[in-house]
């Protein structure tokens, strides 16, 4: 028995197959699902008899506790309960664009980056696929509108959740599933290259940021201890091989840490590196979190930073703010109600 939601549209397809009966049935589960918001196979009246209760026998229909909800006008951060009593956060936000959810990808994170509150609860286990679809549909379900933007930058890193999130992405993405388009969806690492490979190797269309916050391997090793594994040169390397294979531009995370990564110095490092990469700067104003050392670094030094980069025809943009009130905003996921 597997959770339906963990299925993607060809496992299904097989599985019918495998099973002697026509391939587009799993074309019909899905309409039913994720079309119609069907949650359970009794009522999917043009399956037949047997075929409801073959499904019955293989597959369940798993869903997600709400545990809390923080709201203001733009954000919503949703606490959710798994079946196994852990709890993980999803945040809603309204862009003028659409609805987008960033979601969490495991509960706590191993990969310990020290400005990061996800980070400081380690890893228990990864999600599934249908905990992470389960994000999704729970969330729109309970705003009554259309989700048009996903992005896996809650807590957990997606890349080492490898499978389950390609077939998060898959299910997310099918037509006939939440149609979701691929550039509408991004994910976020801290750069474990080598599923950055095989990441490209999929080639989908689906958006990658990495999260670098530094422009040496001193400064990142002190901050991101998965630097020491996978350092920076690593990175380039296999970004540009992603850009060669998908055509796509690549967003680089930068978070602004007051007198850590903030001189002129690094940005100066930073522009050296990316210089003739087909990829922009999303430059992080950092909130700060309890427990950490890190400061905001202060208007001035966002805003220089940001003209040596344009300066050098690098492109950059100043994050705008999201959620802080209701503590939605990055890094600081998971922060209350351990
Ligand atoms: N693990 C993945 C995705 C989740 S983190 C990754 O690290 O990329 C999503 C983004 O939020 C990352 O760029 C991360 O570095 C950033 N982030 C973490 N803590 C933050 C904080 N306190 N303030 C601002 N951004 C933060
Ligand atoms: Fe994990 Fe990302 Fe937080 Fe680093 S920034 S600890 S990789 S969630």
């Amino acid at each position: 028995m597997t959770s339906i939601f963990n299925v993607t549209k060809e496992e299904l397809e097989s599985y019918f197959i495998d099973k002697g009966e026509k391939k587009f049935k799993a074309t019909q589960v899905f309409e039913w699902i994720y079309r119609k918001e069907v949650y359970n196979f009794d009522e999917m009246s043009n399956l037949k008899k047997d075929t409801i209760e073959m499904l019955k026998n293989d597959f369940y229909f798993d869903e997600l506790k709400l545990v809390t909800k923080q709201e203001d006008e733009l954000v919503k951060k949703y606490l959710f309960e798994l079946n196994d009593g852990h709890r993980i956060e999803s945040v809603l936000m309204k862009h003028d664009y659409g609805n987008s959810i960033c979601i969490s990808s495991q509960i706590g994170c191993n990969m310990g980056c020290k400005f990061c509150q996800s980070g400081r609860l380690k890893k228990i286990r990864n999600l599934t696929a249908s905990e992470m679809v389960l994000q999704v549909l729970t969330v729109q379900k309970d705003i009554n509108e259309r989700i048009s933007h996903v992005v896996i930058m809650g807590i957990g890193e997606p890349f080492d959740n490898y499978d389950n999130f390609m077939n998060f992405i898959r299910i997310v993405n099918d037509p006939y599933g939440l149609a979701i388009g691929q550039r509408h969806i991004t994910v976020s690492t801290s750069g474990l290259v080598k599923k950055i490979y095989e990441f490209a190797d999929e080639e989908t269309g689906v958006n990658l940021a990495i999260s670098l916050h530094a422009s040496t391997n001193e400064k990142r090793n002190n901050i991101m201890p998965i630097n020491k594994a996978y350092n920076i040169s690593e990175i380039i390397k296999a970004v540009k091989y992603y850009i060669d294979k998908t055509n796509r531009r690549v967003t680089f995370e930068y978070i602004l840490l007051k007198d850590i990564n903030d001189t002129k110095l690094d940005a100066l490092n930073l522009c050296k590196l990316l210089k003739g990469i087909n990829c922009y700067v999303n430059l992080i104003p950092y909130n700060e979190t309890e427990n950490t050392e890190f400061k905001r670094s202060n208007y001035d030094s966002i805003s220089n930073f940001y003209d040596i980069l344009k300066k050098n025809r690098i492109n950059a943009t100043i994050r705008k703010e999201f959620g802080s009130n209701v503590s939605a905003a990055c890094g600081q996921l998971r922060a209350e109600n351990n």
